[in-house]
């Protein structure tokens, strides 16, 4: 029979062939190139074969098949539009010879069918699937929708609806819900599973399930009234129009190809998917957000090598209950690390507790932990005003105000009352690690954890190696974090570390714009429309602008090369009318609870008045493309720069980095993804266009060498 290194076949009793996935020094099964070549050459084989009664296909892995593989996506959809689409009506062949074989199949769904795995399944007879199996088509979040035939067979066998609801959520689907949405015939215990699939197929062999009529339905239009179709479909559009993010426009042509294909035969049918994924994975969206998925793997990788055979913490201690303290305390003990938390005085340690009280409670609530186990929990923090039980930590997280002499004198103190190998790690957002340890007497121990606010919901922590931080400092800092399940990356020391560097030369572009008279609402607009979850105005108020305006001038003053202050600077001015946003109640805007207790942000004249004192002459306006193409461009060149200095060691730590830190638009993947897809050439020249706006428009030095090599961040 058939013995490939990721496709095998077997003689079964009674004239059954078991179809076996189960790739070769893998954990897993994948749809790549080559088991799609496999998978060909078993369904010829069978077909040609008469003795042939039917076919049961399995895994033998602890999942059926995971989906296709992403690592083959770059190369493939860099194709001409065309060769792409008869790249994937040829794989459609296949899926197509399977379902046409003249004997019944039924496929044994024994973990996740995702993806390719689960549109393989559909191209089966019957399906028969574990209890604790899930299936799904998750496509749209790599801003992909099905391409093996997948949006047209789920149609088919499960109605458009659901099909359409599948497709454009990406959701999995447990076990129950797949029997319910009718994409699967049966369930049945794991250990089970084999037996009760050979046992349908054997009833599909003899003629008791008519299993030629479940295939001949996928050949034909969806049996739907053709005004009930566009109805679904119009109610479908407009649910993606309400959910889906900003410039990820897979969804909506899904569910729009998926109400033509609706009304088509198979084959018909079949060409439209291809044609439309040609297109889908040619937009800017799957790109970036099949390359984060890539990152993502980079990453995983990146800390495994960091962690090494460091620990977690068994024990810490936070200084500081304030806003980040409490945050960090609250997180630690979720992740099962008790932890002290010092303050000065009694009242920021009330609120950290209430706060963390009050977290807990939602979990009460939502179910995900019963009372018992909140009221353990939270016994885990120990909130106190001295240094009682220091001496027993493995790591003191310091969360006090951003001050380096006072962060100095606490520190000299506090390391005093730890052990001599515990850790220190500094939340600072702008002061530099080397600074901070400098007057330790172990400066070897003391490292960045740089988390973002909200600490609980933010998945980013910059881990800073200072200068002379020890690797295994570094290493139980990145084991820290991890167990915290937040994405630590290691960043190099230096004003503002990766993130509120990259972050910065935005921030001073908007100032600038503002000075030069453009309405910063408008800014917002635009930038929002960008894609942007809140413009630069907004984000100052939700930030504080005392606390913007002074990290902002630490990092400025941090790298004079390619940043400079600004001098009519309206978020200074701001500052110096109390108007410090969201937490003073007043910033750009005006922030006031609505009817339902949210906060919610109002346009403010007193604001538009002040800022108008600012600016020489006549308000500006500029096009919302050249406002975006201000305050993107030197941001993207001080990602380009930050790289270029190692403050990161890769293009992939650089982009997940803002991604996760900022918000920045998932559809561009971030700044350097962003930066391959303008190209270096185009992006060279626009800085060049720009050079006139300050030193922070003029185009890095390696922006300058990959445009004369060609070269990009990412390898597609
Ligand atoms: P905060 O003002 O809310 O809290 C600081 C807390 O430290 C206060 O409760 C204060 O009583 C306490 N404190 C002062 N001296 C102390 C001492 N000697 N021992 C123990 N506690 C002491 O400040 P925050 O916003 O939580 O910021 C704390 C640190 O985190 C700063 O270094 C800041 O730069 C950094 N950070 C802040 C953010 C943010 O968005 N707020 C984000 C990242 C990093």
């Amino acid at each position: 029979m058939f013995e490939g290194s990721s496709v095998q076949t077997r003689a079964l009793d009674e004239g059954f062939v078991e179809i076996r996935f189960d790739r070769a020094g893998d954990a897993i099964n994948k749809l790549d190139d080559s088991t799609v070549g496999e998978f060909r050459a078993v369904v010829a084989q069978i077909a040609a074969d008469p003795s042939v009664r039917g076919v049961l296909v399995t895994s033998a892995k602890s999942v059926f098949i995971v989906g296709a593989d992403i690592t083959e996506f770059g190369a493939k959809f860099s194709q001409p539009l065309d060769v792409l689409v008869a790249d994937i009506a040829r794989s459609n062949e296949v899926f197509v010879a399977f379902e046409d074989l003249a004997v019944p199949s039924v496929v044994a769904i024994n973990g996740y069918a995702l993806g390719g795995g689960l549109e393989l399944t559909l191209a089966g007879a019957m399906r028969v699937m574990a209890s604790t199996a899930q299936v799904g088509v998750p496509e749209v979040k790599l801003g992909l929708f099905p391409g093996f035939g997948g949006t047209v067979r789920l149609a088919r066998v499960a109605g458009l609806a659901t099909a359409m609801d599948w497709v454009a959520s990406g959701q999995p689907a447990s076990a129950e819900a797949a029997l319910a949405a009718g994409v699967v015939d049966a369930l049945s215990a794991p250990d089970t599973l084999r037996d009760a699939a050979l046992a349908l197929l054997r009833r599909c062999a003899e003629g008791a399930v008519d299993w030629r009529a479940r295939q001949q339905r996928k050949r034909e239009v969806v049996a739907q009234p053709a005004q009930a179709s566009v109805e679904q479909v119009e109610a479908a559009l407009e649910r993606v129009r309400r959910t889906a993010p900003k410039h990820q426009p897979a969804a909506a042509m899904a569910v729009e190809m998926m109400g033509r294909a609706a009304g088509c035969e198979r084959a018909d049918a079949l060409r439209l998917e291809a044609e439309t994924f040609g297109r889908v994975a040619q937009t800017q969206a799957a790109a970036a957000l099949v390359q984060t998925f890539l990152n993502e793997q980079a990453l995983k990788k990146l800390q495994k090598c960091h962690i090494g055979s460091a620990k977690p913490p068994a024990r810490a201690a936070v200084l500081g209950a304030g806003i980040m303290g409490g945050g960090i305390a609250y997180t630690s003990a979720v992740a099962g690390t008790p932890v002290r938390l010092k303050d000065i005085a009694a009242g920021p340690l009330d609120l950290g507790m209430t706060e963390a009280a009050r977290q807990l409670a939602r979990r009460v609530k939502s179910g995900r932990m019963t009372q018992a186990q909140a009221d353990a929990l939270l016994a885990t923090i120990q909130p106190q005003l001295d240094e009682a039980g220091f001496d027993a930590v493995d790591i003191v997280v310091e969360a006090i105000v951003e001050n380096l002499e006072l962060k100095r004198r606490v520190l000299a103190a506090t390391e005093a009352a730890l052990r001599p190998d515990a850790l220190i790690a500094s939340n600072t957002s702008s002061l530099c690690i080397a600074d901070i340890a400098a007057p330790l007497a172990r400066p070897g121990n003391v490292v960045g954890m740089h988390f973002f606010n909200p600490v609980p919901s933010m998945p980013l922590v910059e881990i800073v190696r200072g200068p002379r931080s020890s690797d295994a400092a570094v290493a139980t800092a990145v084991a820290y974090a991890a167990a915290m399940r937040k994405t630590p990356i290691v960043v190099r020391d230096g004003a503002g570390f990766l993130v509120n560097r990259v972050l910065t030369p935005y921030f001073n572009a908007f100032l600038e714009l503002v000075a030069e008279g453009q309405d910063f609402e408008r800014i917002d607009r635009a930038m929002e429309a960008f894609g942007w979850p809140m413009g630069p105005a907004f984000l100052n108020d939700v930030v504080g602008m005392d606390t913007g305006s002074h990290v902002g001038d630490v990092i400025t003053a941090g790298h004079p090369r390619r940043m400079r202050p600004i001098e009519r600077n309206a978020v200074k001015l701001m500052v110096q009318h109390g108007r410090l946003g969201q937490k003073s109640g007043a910033g750009f805007y005006r922030h006031a609870r609505d009817a339902g207790g949210r906060l919610t942000k109002l346009a403010d004249p007193l604001a538009h008045a002040l800022v108008a004192g600012l600016r020489p002459d006549a308000a500006v306006t500029a096009s919302d493309a050249a406002i975006v193409e201000r305050l993107m461009l030197p941001m993207i060149g001080e990602a380009i720069e930050a790289l270029a200095e190692n403050v990161v060691g890769s293009a992939a730590e650089v982009d997940m980095a803002m991604l996760l830190g900022v918000g920045f638009p998932a559809y561009l993947g971030g700044p350097l993804k962003y930066a391959d897809w303008l190209g270096a050439g185009a992006l060279l020249a626009r800085f060049d266009a720009h050079a006139v706006h300050g030193p922070g428009y003029s185009a890095p030095a390696r922006l300058r060498a990959m445009a004369a090599a060609g070269e990009r961040f990412h390898a597609n």
